[in-house]
Formats: C-alpha cells, sequence, structure tokens
C-alpha cells in the first residue's frame, strides 16, 4: 500500500468540499488542505482555523519541512512541505494545479519562506 492510497484524512473548515475547498477560497485551483502544527489537524486555509479553533495558528519550523503537512484535494496525496514548496504550484502525484497565489500566504504556515 503506497502512502496516497491511505484513505484521506478528514479537513476541517468552513462548507469544505470534497476537494478541500473552503468558504474563503473555492476556485479551481484551491485544492489543498494544510495541517496546522499547533494542533495537527488539516485545515482548509487558515482564516478556516480562525473561524473553527480556539487557539493561535503555528506555523511549521524550517527544521519540520519533511513532514507531510500537504494534502492535494484533488488526488489525496499528502506532501511533505519541501515537496510542496518545490512543486511549483502542481501536484508531485497528479499533477493537478494548485493555486500560485497561494505562495503569498505561506509565511502563515511556514517560517522562513
Ligand atoms: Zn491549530
Ligand atoms: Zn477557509
Ligand atoms: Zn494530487
Amino acid at each position: 500500500m503506497t502512502e496516497h492510497r491511505v484513505p484521506p484524512p478528514s479537513v476541517s473548515g468552513v462548507d469544505v468540499d470534497e476537494k478541500t475547498r473552503c468558504e474563503h477560497y473555492h476556485s479551481d485551483l484551491d485544492i489543498i488542505a494544510i495541517r496546522l502544527k499547533c494542533c495537527g489537524e488539516f485545515y482548509a486555509c487558515k482564516e478556516c482555523h480562525d473561524v473553527l479553533a480556539d487557539h493561535p495558528l503555528e506555523s511549521w519550523p524550517r527544521t519540520a519541512f519533511d513532514t507531510r503537512a500537504i494534502l492535494c484535494g484533488n488526488c489525496s496525496a499528502q506532501l511533505t512541505i519541501s515537496a510542496y514548496l518545490e512543486c511549483n504550484s502542481r501536484c508531485p502525484e497528479c499533477a493537478a494545479e494548485f493555486n500560485p497565489r497561494c505562495s503569498l500566504h505561506h509565511h502563515f504556515y511556514f517560517s522562513d519562506v
């Protein structure tokens, strides 16, 4: 059984659909969810975490970039943070395009990016 065939984890968020899009980010490209360091839960985006969690968001330190914290909403592959940051906004498993503008928000999720 390969890594990406395990059942997808549940993703928290506001109006999350089957491709992990939420109320805040719901274009065809907004198909990743991020596991957050503070609670270990997958969230559709940080705004969803702001609404639903009872604690402040914590970003991943660079030393944890080998954590499989990125979920592709298209194929359910769980990517490491490093793999995601190097993927040029395209899933290495299924080649689905990710929203390139997400990189504007990386500093909320990952330290030193
Ligand atoms: Zn949290
Ligand atoms: Zn959201
Ligand atoms: Zn994928």
